[in-house]
Parts: structure tokens; sequence; C-alpha cells
């Protein structure tokens, strides 16, 4: 079965394949899928070039960092991908202080209102 081009997702730039890459990616692992182990059979299945690690995920477009792998485990690999991506992207807009709190603390310092060491509660 055939290469299978993916769609970009990516933050690195990826290049583009060419057949001597691809066959260098094949070569890395002698036809065995860097996901799940087994060997691929080219004949009939589908298989992509696989960021080991994502490029999304901070992973770099080399050699080192790429292996065959079927395009069904490819798949769940992106899915799982994407979730830790989405879940990265959160932590760091909390972390670096972008969006304020879902559920701020009563009388914080978002609020409008502020209750002073006496119990007062008086506006900011
Ligand atoms: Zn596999």
């Amino acid at each position: 079965m055939p290469f299978v081009e993916r769609e970009d997702v990516g933050t690195t730039l990826r290049r583009k394949l060419t057949p001597h890459r691809r066959l260098q990616v094949w070569e890395k692992t002698g036809g065995h899928c860097v996901l799940c182990g087994r060997a691929i059979d080219a004949g009939r299945e589908r298989w992509i070039a696989e960021h080991i690690r994502a490029l999304e995920l901070g992973g770099l477009d080399v050699m080192e960092n790429i292996g065959p792998a079927h395009e069904a485990c490819a798949l769940d690999k992106t899915g799982e991908d994407h979730r830790r991506t989405a879940k990265a992207k959160r932590q760091k807009i909390r972390h670096i202080g972008a969006e304020g709190s879902q559920r701020p603390l009563p009388f914080g310092r978002t609020s409008r209102w502020k209750r002073k060491l006496s119990g007062q509660i008086v506006r900011r």
C-alpha cells in the first residue's frame, strides 16, 4: 500500500519527505512500526513516517525523530498527542497568567469586593 501524506498540524516546520528519505525512515527499523513494534507489511498496510515526538509537542523534523508506523497506530498516537498538546497549552496559559481562574475566590484579588480583616465588606 502507498505511503500516506498527512496534513500538517505541527508548529515545527515540516519538510516534505523525498522517496529517498522515506526509504531511510523505513530502513531505520527494518520496516517495524515504531509504535507497536510489529512488522509493517508494506504491500498491504498503509504506513506513514511518524514523528516519534510530535512536532506540536516540540519534536524536531529530523531523521532521528522519524520512524515508520502503521497508519492505524499513528492515528491513535496523533489523537493522544493532540490531547496532550491541548492540556499543555491550557497549563501554560494558566501558568503565565494569561487567563483568570474560572472559579475565582470570593473577595479575591479579581473580585469587585474585598473583605477587610475586621470582616467589613467594602467595594474595591
Ligand atoms: Zn503499528
